[in-house]
């Protein structure tokens, strides 16, 4: 199942992504205050970005911890170009667990991830979680430009510091330490950095899919159509 999807949408306001604070963001009616608390984070100064990297290998080597599938692909072409069936594979990889829903993923953000790639050694990338097909569409994981990344022997820590070095602007890098991951996402800038000592909740009502969607997504738009938009080149 694909859902058809347009360009990317992104929001203007900088937030972490995966957890409570864009909840006043988005005007949402307040609620009892959840256990959960909320992560410090902080959009980034200038003066701590970096200046771009030169292009990586453009190799990718990603495995999906939950649905045990591995991809090894390279997203560019000899002339440098983007290898849109890479790219593609790559979504299709990354695509939702819960729904199968497949969005067309930010090839910046892959790029970063050819970056990780090269760095620790060509050790294959861990994603705990890719595109997610979720009620909360304010998620860059709902954008398509966002994973949740661990590597083989690399502290997250260190992982993040790497991370870091190639944010040149519009990147969101989130730590999360008991869940031992970082959140790697791309965005309008500002970037944005946050620490989330909270476990990861997966019956996080925000995480669900969105209501109707076995109706107006999968019977609607269930033929096997994929429309790739490249919006970040
Ligand atoms: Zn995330």
């Amino acid at each position: 199942m694909v859902v058809r999807v347009g360009g990317l949408a992104m929001a203007a306001q900088p937030e972490p992504d995966d957890q409570e604070a864009p909840d006043a963001a988005e005007g949402r009616p307040s609620k009892a205050p959840r256990a959960r608390r909320k992560p410090a984070g902080y959009p980034v100064p200038d003066d701590e970005l970096r200046a771009p990297p030169p292009p990586p290998s453009g190799n990718l080597y990603l495995y999906h911890a939950f649905r045990g599938e591995a991809l090894k692909v390279n997203i560019y072409n000899s002339d440098g170009s983007y290898d849109i069936d890479a790219l593609r594979a790559a979504s299709h990889l990354l695509r939702c667990p819960r729904t199968d829903a497949e969005r067309d993923m930010e090839p910046r953000l892959l790029v970063i991830l050819s970056h990780v790639y090269d760095h620790f050694g060509k050790r294959r990338i861990e994603v705990t979680s890719g595109y997610r097909n979720q009620r909360r569409t304010s998620s860059y994981h709902f954008r398509g430009s966002a994973t949740d990344i661990l590597v083989a022997a690399v502290k997250p820590t260190r992982l993040r510091a790497f991370v870091e070095t190639l944010d040149s602007g519009g990147m969101g890098i989130g730590l999360y330490p008991r869940a031992g991951f970082v959140h790697v996402d791309v965005r309008p800038p500002p970037s944005y950095r946050w620490i989330d000592n909270n476990p990861v909740d997966h019956s996080d009502p925000d995480r669900r899919p969105p209501r109707g969607w076995m109706t107006d997504t999968f019977c609607k738009n269930g033929s096997k159509s994929f429309s790739l938009s490249i919006t970040m080149l």
